[in-house]
């Protein structure tokens, strides 16, 4: 970042930070390409108007330099006049923002340069936690979104947790919306929030739920039933919305320049692994799947490794973290995994971070934050690269 107040790189390194982005940055538009030239940033970010050298001639200087040429870069000011959107484009900038920063603008650029911009909307398994001491992290089920551009969103699971999504877009006014729903599996803490989901009303809306069929009970069936009138009172006859259902194995899936694999679990019922790829990034949703300790009689090395080569090099890896090992020994067979085997699949799948997902209800904050320390601490002991994150609901983050 080159801006000449020390005040707004101030306030922009805090945000971006805190997204987990590394922030070079100087108040001296002059040592500007001296900078760029060591740090080879993934994107530069340029104020307007500074003093000794505008952004603009910064910019065009950039474009110029063989070596820099093709690093994008976003315009930043506080003034928002079309012409100078316009200057912006022509010199071949990616972007424009206008002052003050926000994370909300970050992010929207992210998106829209080709990396994926993940949501948190229900980081808990089994039944929502709304209360006083389990909430730091979230109180909702199942729920995560990635946003390629402002209007196409990944969705998955249908958690509690999916409402807040719809309210954020809602907020954003995006009521029109390009949406794909995937499901794990139709145990209630991952589809109880479908009905809630308020994009399913709106005229306009294009959403395509995809999830498995469970032995003669067809997808579409299985997550319907709820809204039939009895468990429900709305039926889909209220969708305004042009809903259609895709039924899905252990495939590859291409929707325009994403690339979508799934992979069965080890959970009861047919349950859904799922990776994205888009353009040199890689996202994995992993729940609810039982990985057996080493030394018990289930364990399967065969499956452990087959699901490290599918997670291989994800840059963020969303687990099945139920238990801590010892909470693990009278829950066999539940389908959720103990902590330490986790952190081996995470380890031999080179995944970059591990995302701690599906807390058991009876699991406060501290209990959350313990596994955190857990993680990181068997990571580190593993020699691993793999870094240990608690995902935070309402929280947005490039990756
Ligand atoms: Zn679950
Ligand atoms: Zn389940």
């Amino acid at each position: 970042m080159v801006d000449d107040s020390s005040t707004a790189l101030g306030f922009a390194r805090l945000l971006l930070e805190e997204a987990g982005h590394e922030v070079e940055s100087t108040t001296e538009p002059t040592q500007a390409l001296e900078l760029i030239r060591d740090c080879q940033p993934d994107l530069i970010i340029l104020d307007v108007m500074m003093p000794k050298l505008d952004g603009f001639e910064l910019c065009r200087q950039i474009h110029k330099d063989p070596e820099l040429g093709q690093l994008p870069i976003i315009m930043a000011s506080a003034k928002a006049y079309e012409s100078d959107r316009e200057k912006a484009k022509r010199l071949g900038a990616s972007g424009y923002i206008v002052k003050p920063f926000s994370m909300e603008q970050f992010n929207v650029i992210a998106g829209s340069m080709g990396s994926m911009m993940v949501s948190t909307w229900g980081v808990r398994g089994t039944l929502p936690m709304p209360q006083e001491g389990y909430i730091r992290y979230g109180g909702h089920t199942s729920c995560y979104s990635l946003q390629l551009s402002p209007e196409r969103h990944l969705i998955f699971d249908a958690g509690t947790g999916i409402k807040s999504f719809a309210n954020a877009l809602l907020r954003e006014g995006k009521g029109r919306i390009t949406a794909d729903l995937f499901i794990t599996h139709p145990h209630w803490d991952h589809i109880n929030g479908f009905p809630f989901f308020t994009p399913l009303y709106i005229g306009g809306n294009e959403i395509r739920v995809h999830g498995a069929r469970q032995d003669d009970q067809g997808f579409e069936k299985l997550l319907m039933a709820q809204m039939d009138g009895v468990y429900f009172p709305v039926t889909a006859r209220e969708f305004n919305s042009h809903v259609t259902f895709n039924e899905l194995g252990e495939q590859t899936l291409t929707i325009d320049d994403v690339q979508i694999r799934t992979m069965l679990l080890k959970h009861p019922g047919q349950c859904l692994g799922y990776r994205v790829d888009y353009r040199g990034r890689s996202f994995c949703y992993i729940t609810d799947n039982e990985l057996y300790p080493a030394d018990s009689a289930f364990a399967d090395e065969e499956f452990l490794h087959q699901l490290a080569d599918f997670c291989r090099g994800a840059n963020v890896l969303i687990h099945d973290c139920t238990y801590f090992d010892s909470e693990y020994t009278g829950r066999l067979h539940w389908g959720h995994s103990p902590l330490s085997e986790v952190c081996r699949l995470a380890h031999l799948a080179e995944a970059e971070r591990l995302w701690i997902h599906h807390h058991d209800p009876d699991q406060n904050d501290h209990d959350i934050e313990c596994k955190l320390e857990f993680c990181a601490e068997t990571l580190a002991g593993m020699g691993s690269k793999t870094r240990a994150v608690l995902p935070r609901e309402g929280r947005s983050e490039t990756v």
